[in-house]
C-alpha cells in the first residue's frame, strides 16, 4: 500500500522557524511572529482570517497553513466531543475532547488507521493509510480548542494509530504543545502497544530533542501472559512480554519515570481474579501504575463488556498485591466510544450513499 504524506504546512513551525519562512518569502522577520501568534494562541483556521497580514500575502497563501476540514462532531451525554477531521489530502481522522471540572483532555490520533490489529480495536479493523504529519497532530489539539471554545490541559496519544511507528512526527507534536502552546511534558502521556526496539530509541530521542523526557508512557498490556496477549495482539508474537517489560524497565532507569500499564478487560476473558494475581506477579517490584478500561464493545467482535463486580474484583487484587490501580470510567459511550468507531461507522455510511 502506498504511504502517501502529507501536504506541508506552518503548523507545528516555532516562532524562530516561522520567521526564517518569512524571510524566505522576502518579508520582514516580525511577520513570522505574526504568523506565530495567530496560528496558537488565536488558532487562525485560513489565510484570509489573519488580518494584520497584507491583503496580497492572504491571498497568495504560499503555503497551507495546516489546519483539517470538520467533517462531523458528536456530543456525548457527559460533554464528551468526538470530532471527525479531513486531512488535506481528503482522509478522514477521529480526535476526541474529554472534558471534567478541573480537565480537558485531548486524544489524538497518530495515525489515519492502524497496522496493529489488535482484535478488540475499531481502528486496527480498515488496516494502515498512513502516518500523521506533526501539523495534523497539532490541528487536532487546535480542533478541540475552538470547538470547545475551552484550552486543553492534557493531552493523551491514545487516538487512531500507533505512536511508536511515528515517533518522529509526535516527539515534533509534543515539543509544539509544550513550546509553542503553553503545556507541559507531564500532562501529555503517549500510548503503545509495543514496537519491538522502539522503546529505548524513544526515551534517547526524546531527551535528545526535547532535552527531558517526562511525558507518561503507557504500554497496553491486556494478559498477563504471552499466550493470551498473542491471541488479542497478533503482533505481540514479534515482541515477547519478557523483553516488552525489560524494555519498560530499562525506560524507568533512562528517565526516572514510572510507566503506566493499560489493560483492556474483556468479559470472560482476561477478567478473572487468578489472571489479576498473575498480572500483579509480572508488574510489581516496578514503578508502575496499572489503568483498567473496560472493554468498549466494537460492531465486529463479540468480546463482553466485564461485568462491574469482575472490575472491582480485578482492581481488588491488584490493590491488595500493592500496585496503583485505577479504573478508567468510559467517558461518550453512547457516542462511538471506542477509539476508531465514529470514523467507521461514518465511511461505512458514506460508502454506502455512494453506491446507492
Ligand atoms: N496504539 C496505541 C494507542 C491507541 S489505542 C496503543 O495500543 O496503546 C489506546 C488505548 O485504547 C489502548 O490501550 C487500546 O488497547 C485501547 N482500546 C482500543 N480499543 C478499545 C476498545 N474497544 N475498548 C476499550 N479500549 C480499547
Amino acid at each position: 500500500m502506498a504511504l502517501r504524506s502529507a501536504v506541508p504546512a506552518l503548523l507545528g513551525q516555532s516562532q524562530e522557524q516561522l520567521e526564517a519562512w518569512a524571510v524566505g518569502q522576502g518579508l520582514p522577520p516580525f511577520r513570522g511572529r505574526q504568523l506565530h501568534d495567530w496560528l496558537y494562541a488565536k488558532g487562525a483556521s485560513d489565510w484570509q482570517a489573519i488580518t494584520v497580514l497584507p491583503a496580497a500575502l492572504r491571498a497568495a497563501a504560499p503555503l497551507p497553513l495546516g489546519r483539517s476540514k470538520e467533517l462531523h462532531r458528536s456530543l456525548a451525554s457527559d460533554g464528551t466531543l468526538k470530532l471527525l477531521l479531513q486531512t488535506a489530502d481528503g482522509l478522514s481522522i477521529e480526535t476526541v475532547g474529554i472534558p471534567s471540572d478541573d480537565r480537558l483532555t485531548v486524544c489524538v490520533s497518530t495515525q489515519v488507521g492502524c497496522a496493529m490489529a489488535c482484535r478488540f480495536c475499531a481502528t486496527g479493523k480498515g488496516g494502515l493509510q498512513r502516518s500523521l504529519a506533526t501539523h495534523e497532530i497539532v490541528d487536532q489539539l487546535l480542533s478541540v480548542r475552538q470547538a470547545m471554545d475551552r484550552r486543553p490541559s492534557h493531552v493523551v496519544f491514545m487516538g487512531m494509530g500507533e505512536p511508536l511507528l511515528n515517533v518522529d512526527a509526535v516527539l515534533a507534536a509534543i515539543n509544539c504543545f509544550c513550546r509553542d502552546l503553553g503545556m507541559a511534558q507531564r500532562q501529555i502521556t503517549v500510548s503503545t502497544v509495543g514496537v519491538p526496539h522502539s522503546l529505548p530509541q524513544l526515551a534517547e530521542a526524546a531527551l535528545a530533542q526535547l532535552g527531558r523526557c517526562q511525558f507518561t508512557l503507557a504500554v497496553s498490556l491486556h494478559a498477563p501472559n504471552q499466550a493470551l496477549r498473542e491471541e488479542l495482539i497478533p503482533t505481540a508474537k514479534a515482541y515477547p512480554l519478557e523483553q516488552l517489560l525489560n524494555d519498560c524497565r530499562h525506560y524507568v532507569d533512562l528517565t526516572g519515570r514510572r510507566v503506566s500499564f493499560e489493560y483492556v478487560l474483556l468479559g470472560g476473558l482476561n477478567d478473572h481474579p487468578s489472571q489479576a494475581e498473575a498480572l500483579a506477579d509480572l508488574v510489581s517490584g516496578f514503578q508502575s501504575h496499572v489503568n483498567l478500561i473496560p472493554y468498549n464493545p466494537i460492531e465486529e467482535e463479540a468480546f463482553q463488556r466485564p461485568s462491574p463486580e469482575r472490575v472491582q474484583g480485578f482492581r481488588q487484587v491488584l490493590s491488595e498485591r500493592g500496585i496503583a490501580v485505577s479504573v478508567r470510567a468510559s467517558r461518550g459511550l453512547d457516542q462511538d466510544a471506542a477509539c476508531g468507531q465514529l470514523r467507521r461507522r461514518m465511511l461505512a455510511e458514506s460508502s454506502a450513499e455512494t453506491s446507492i
